[in-house]
């Protein structure tokens, strides 16, 4: 008897929480991506792919020394002027590691570390990038996270 009562009394109490967390719910606005048209923007410090703006570089090879997997690797050539210019910069994508050091290291910036992270392929050539090349990720980026 006495538990009759206390389900008649606290039934409906209960009923109501429920009911609150469920408008609760229906007024919040929802959080979930439409994957894959729907992309979530990458934070400020997301390590992605290694790119270069070849402008900046003054090859130093800072970065390629200090890769612990060393998947760096440039030449230079004497320009025109005889200056050195920069011949090719290649990244093994396959072996990097993304702790970042190379960008660190870079003393002009012109290595950093991009915001791209659908990176599957089944081609394993893919995986060989010319940092030179500026539509080297063209495939992967998408416009909100390049
Ligand atoms: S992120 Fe690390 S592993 Fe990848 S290229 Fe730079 S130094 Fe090498
Ligand atoms: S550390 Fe920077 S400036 Fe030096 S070779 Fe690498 S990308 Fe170029």
């Amino acid at each position: 008897m006495k538990n009759y009562f206390k389900r008649l009394i606290f039934g409906p109490i209960d009923l109501i929480k429920g009911l609150i967390v469920t408008f609760r719910n229906l007024i919040t606005p929802a959080i979930t991506l439409q994957y894959p048209t729907q992309k979530q923007a990458m934070t400020q410090r997301y390590r992605g792919l290694i790119d270069l703006y070849p402008v900046k570089c003054i090859m130093c090879s800072q970065c390629v020394k200090i890769c612990p997997t060393n998947c760096l690797a440039l030449t230079h050539k004497e320009g025109p002027d005889k200056k050195k210019e920069l011949e090719s910069f290649k990244y093994k994508m396959e072996l990097c590691c993304f702790c970042g050091l190379c960008a660190q290291v870079c003393p002009t910036a012109a290595l950093y570390m991009n915001k791209i992270y659908e990176i599957a392929t089944s081609n394993r050539k893919e995986l060989e990038i010319n940092l030179l090349n500026p539509d080297k990720y063209a495939e992967w980026a998408h416009p909100t996270v390049r």
